[in-house]
């Protein structure tokens, strides 16, 4: 199960690519960061960003300039396409297998594949998820659990306390609390009486000093968008940053003698880029980046971690398109204060075309023609009073499309893309990766660089 086929190549690539673990150790923990939904020119666009504000390289490139990881591209296609959704993802790389999109380690054939992190907690390691969408999203479960739908949220919450997941943190209240749930279910005195510490606002995350299981919840739904949150002192003080539960989770579970494996997920990336929200997508991205500084951090000084860095699936393949005011126009996006999400969910059918025109310069710091105002407001004409706040609904294409004019950024989809993605590797472990790999090969490669055997 999960092994991969050796070609011939595979011992010529990694004697000719970059750095190497030359003592070949193995790794006792695993950090494992996936911005979800990472297109190339997502990742290219954020370093951009971070060089013309704050005149610095991104975490993710700046390891890439100074030659400090391996670095390769991973085929990210599922058991039926080559177009990917993240449950498939992650269980390609949590159980080994290729399985149809929308399942968690369940085959076509109904048999299920066991799933990472319980293999590593079998071999005595700590183990944990963190993201900043809900705890329970296809991501964090693609390593953790099976489940025949990934959309069965509230049974894989009940499924993370009984497999005792280390550390969970992240959004979707709905999952764990008894007024939430359908089945009035209580996790959070479940966990409490499985001796979980629990944090629900950032104030009592930070403080925690001495846990070694944590259940942290910090909203319902999703957490904000980094930018939206940035401009809220509301939201600042009720939900830490992804780079701050990085910092506590490694905190918690490296006080496993056996050494952790955790995966970080920045999940909103897709969300932003299924929205074409450009803002929230590159703000998000230097989120998850600020995360990756973390994880180096530790592993750097730790030297006993294997980092991976990497995305499920490319998605709206967006890019910086050439213009006489391209940089000009990009330059913008270093002012903006609040997201497309914000301002569309700020205004309803009844909303004037000046006071539009006014919330969008507020947010994002340029004024759009009256007829441009005007073609996106008819669009709340048409949504029912039901739809208004489903993102599916919200008129975010016509938004991006005016917005192109503005920013010089274009969008290829509103939708994964079955590219080929960047995935890069720093520590003991590292070694074992080829320039080209399936997204399969990563669960045998994690297994292989910390020992713990392929066929548990
Ligand atoms: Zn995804």
């Amino acid at each position: 199960m999960g092994t991969t086929l050796l070609s011939p190549f595979d011992s010529i690539a990694s004697a000719i690519s970059g750095p190497s673990n030359k003592d070949g150790k193995l790794a006792k923990n695993i950090i494992f960061l996936v911005s979800d939904g990472m297109s190339t020119g997502t990742l290219n666009m954020a370093s951009m960003l971070l060089q013309r504000k704050e005149g610095r390289q991104s975490h993710w490139l700046s390891l890439y300039e100074q030659n400090h990881v391996r670095r390769a591209l991973m085929d990210t296609a599922s058991a039926n396409a080559l177009v990917t959704d993240s449950a498939a993802a992650s269980s390609s790389w949590g159980g080994g297998k290729r399985v149809l999109n929308g399942a968690i380690n369940v085959n076509a054939d109904g048999s299920e594949n066991t799933p990472i992190l319980q293999k590593f907690k079998k071999a005595g390691k700590a183990v944990g998820i963190v993201t900043t969408v809900t705890a329970t999203h296809a991501t964090p479960a693609g390593f953790s659990v099976t489940s025949k739908k990934r959309s069965d949220e509230p049974g894989i919450a009940a499924k993370y306390l009984e497999i005792g997941l280390d550390v969970i943190m992240g959004g979707g209240l709905e999952n764990f609390s008894p007024s939430l749930r359908k089945d009035k279910q209580d996790l959070f005195s479940t966990a409490k009486q499985k001796g979980y510490s629990i944090a629900q606002d950032r104030k009592s995350l930070l403080a925690l000093e001495n846990q070694k299981t944590l259940l942290g919840i910090f909203n319902e739904g999703a957490l904000p968008y980094s930018l939206d949150r940035s401009g809220d002192s509301g939201l600042i003080e009720r939900t830490p940053t992804l780079a701050e539960m990085t910092r506590q989770a490694i905190k918690t579970l490296s006080k496993n003698k056996n050494g952790f494996v955790l995966q970080i997920e920045g999940g909103k990336v897709d969300w932003a880029a299924h929205a074409n929200d450009v803002g929230a997508l590159l703000y998000d991205q230097i989120a998850l980046d600020e995360a990756i500084a973390e994880a180096i951090a530790f592993a750097e000084k730790d030297n006993d971690t294997l980092v991976v860095i990497t995305t499920d699936h490319g998605n709206a393949n967006p890019g910086l398109f050439y213009g006489a005011k391209a940089n000009d126009n990009f330059d913008r996006i270093q002012k903006f204060r609040h997201t497309n999400e914000w301002v569309l969910n700020g205004i309803d059918k009844n909303t004037t075309t000046a006071a539009f025109i006014e919330k969008l310069e507020a947010a994002q710091g340029y004024a759009i023609k009256q007829e441009e105002a005007k073609s996106i407001l008819q669009h709340y004409q048409q949504l029912d009073e039901q739809g208004l706040y489903n993102p599916r609904k919200l008129p975010y294409k016509y938004l991006a499309q005016v917005q192109t004019a503005y920013t010089s950024v274009g969008w290829g989809s509103m939708d994964h893309s079955g590219d080929y993605v960047e995935l890069a590797m720093f520590g003991p472990g590292s070694e074992l990766l080829k320039p080209f790999v399936k997204n399969i090969e990563l669960h045998n490669l994690m297994l292989n660089a910390t020992g713990v055997s392929v066929s548990s």
